[in-house]
């Protein structure tokens, strides 16, 4: 039977909904156009109708009515994942937490907040208690804390502080799950990374602790090289420095830098890019170390400065927002996402840079992983075809290099919930109908009929 989806508004009420089918499509999309294969898999896909709770009890309403008749529910936050994350795959209800935004405890090392809220506004809370996120991505501004642990993995800090699945940095979180009358769960830090790139399959999450570090003086720097080698080896040496701190630590290709016109003028053109958030107290070591990597620092602003000029944030030219300013000039670029098998053989990052095409431009990040410094490729891909596509993580893989497809919007595709059957248990649990964001897990389909104890007991073997 159709749904009659505006006797599923009145129900709704009195929580706020947008039915206009304009918001409606619009609220249906994230940035998966970033990858030409899930554009074209993804643009069609579309809600029905959005609601926009703002407290708890609102979001448990929504659940309830999506339980009552049968709804598939979409969580969404800013819409800013790249993986087709918040796109509805079978239409039905998109709920938008932003509403959800108060920040509801600032302490020693933590806060608590609540899932809706953006990380632009966390961090701006923390300041002035001395802290700051142990970790948030390039789009702060408009993707909130809920978004980032249910669709995100790693960011700006984590060269410092690891990645979001690691012990103590998401500290608990609490869910609704979709019943007739849904209950919240309190999931301490072991089980939350059963809800943690789950993608809103396990849970409506609700409030968020997490860990914070003490705020430094942050210095945005920019350095330069003539090489790429160069380059990235700088790149390392910064990341595996003891005595100098960094919470970013990005390195660049020339071809790239070429498409980042608001630095036209700052930094000399032709030269490959070292991006780096560099404490104020260890700038001395770290030109001293730029220089004798054989670089030059071009551009070393604290933040008053950089806003005075007019010049973007660092991290705007890191993580994704690299591939999302070649993409303002041209739709015809794509990404993808390796990891380089040992970050210290620098030989063998530039070899694979000579040997795999000249439509893959090479982009590095660097990260602190279970204590150990990390690198993956983030590179420019100018699209040709799929075939092309594979053809190229071939290549990667041939080098020993793994891939992390950014190609798929099925949750067992990039890499982090493979063969995890764990967080299914807790699906069954949160979710017993599968009304979360149906169609976005391929294991679920498999197990769905089966108890939450049968799935676990997958997980063991
Ligand atoms: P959304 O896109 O709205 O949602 C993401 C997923 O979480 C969806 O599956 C959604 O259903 C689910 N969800 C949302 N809210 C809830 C909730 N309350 N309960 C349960 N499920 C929920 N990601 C990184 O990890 N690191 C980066 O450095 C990074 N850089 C980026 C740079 C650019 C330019 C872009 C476009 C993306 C980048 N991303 C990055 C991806 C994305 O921006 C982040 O992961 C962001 O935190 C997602 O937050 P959001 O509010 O936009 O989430």
């Amino acid at each position: 039977t159709k749904t009659d989806w505006t006797r599923i508004a009145q129900e709704l009420s009195p929580v706020a909904i947008i039915d206009e089918p304009v918001l409606v499509k619009k609220r249906s999309r994230d940035f998966f156009w970033y990858s030409p294969i899930l554009n074209a898999q993804l643009k069609g896909c579309f809600g029905d109708l959005v609601a926009q709770p703002e407290t708890r009890a609102e979001l448990a309403h929504c659940l309830s009515v999506a339980h009552a008749h049968d709804l598939p529910v979409v969580l969404r936050g800013g819409g800013t994942g790249n993986y087709g994350q918040a796109v509805p795959l079978h239409g039905g209800l998109i709920v938008e937490t932003t509403g959800m935004n108060r920040i509801l405890e600032i302490g020693e090392g933590f806060v608590r907040v609540e899932a809706g809220a953006l990380m632009a506004d966390i961090n701006a809370a923390l300041k002035p208690h001395g802290w700051e996120m142990a970790m948030f991505p390039s789009t702060q501004d408009i993707a909130t804390i809920g978004g980032f642990v249910a669709g995100g993995s790693a960011g700006i800090g984590s060269i410092a502080n690891g990645a979001l699945r690691e012990k103590g940095n998401i500290i608990s979180l609490k869910a609704l799950s979709v019943e007739a009358e849904p209950q919240e769960h309190v999931f301490d830090a072991e089980q939350a990374l059963q809800l943690h790139h789950a993608w809103g399959l396990n849970g409506a999450i609700t409030e968020v602790t997490l860990r914070t570090v003490p705020t430094r003086d942050w210095i945005g720097c920019m350095a330069t090289f003539d090489s790429y080698r160069d380059c990235y080896a700088a790149g390392y040496a910064l990341a595996t420095s003891e005595t100098i701190g960094r919470k970013l630590c990005s390195a660049v290709e020339a071809r790239i830098v070429s498409y980042f016109p608001r630095l036209e003028g700052h930094l000399p053109a032709g030269r490959h890019l070292l991006v780096s958030l560099v404490p104020r107290e260890d700038m001395d070591a770290y030109r001293a170390l730029m220089e004798a990597q054989g670089g030059t620092v071009d551009l070393a602003l604290s933040e008053e400065e950089r806003k005075a000029r007019g010049i973007p944030h660092v991290f705007e030219f890191a993580y994704n927002h690299t591939t999302l300013q070649v993409l303002k000039a041209d739709r015809s670029a794509t990404y993808q996402q390796y990891g380089v098998s040992d970050p210290a053989d620098v030989d063998a990052v530039a070899r694979l840079g000579a040997e795999v095409g000249d439509d893959v431009w090479q982009h590095h990040e660097f990260a602190r992983l279970d204590g150990k410094i990390v690198a993956f490729d983030l590179p420019i891909i100018w699209f040709t075809d799929e075939a092309r596509l594979r053809e190229i993580d071939d290549t990667y893989r041939a080098h020993g290099f793994s891939v992390a497809d950014a190609h798929t919007y099925h949750v067992e595709g990039g890499g982090l919930k493979n063969a995890d059957y764990r967080h299914l248990a807790w699906k069954k649990r949160m979710d017993p109908k599968g009304l979360l964001n149906p169609g976005k897990s391929r294991a679920w389909e498999a197990v769905r009929h089966l108890s939450a104890p049968e799935i676990e007991a997958m997980a063991k073997d």
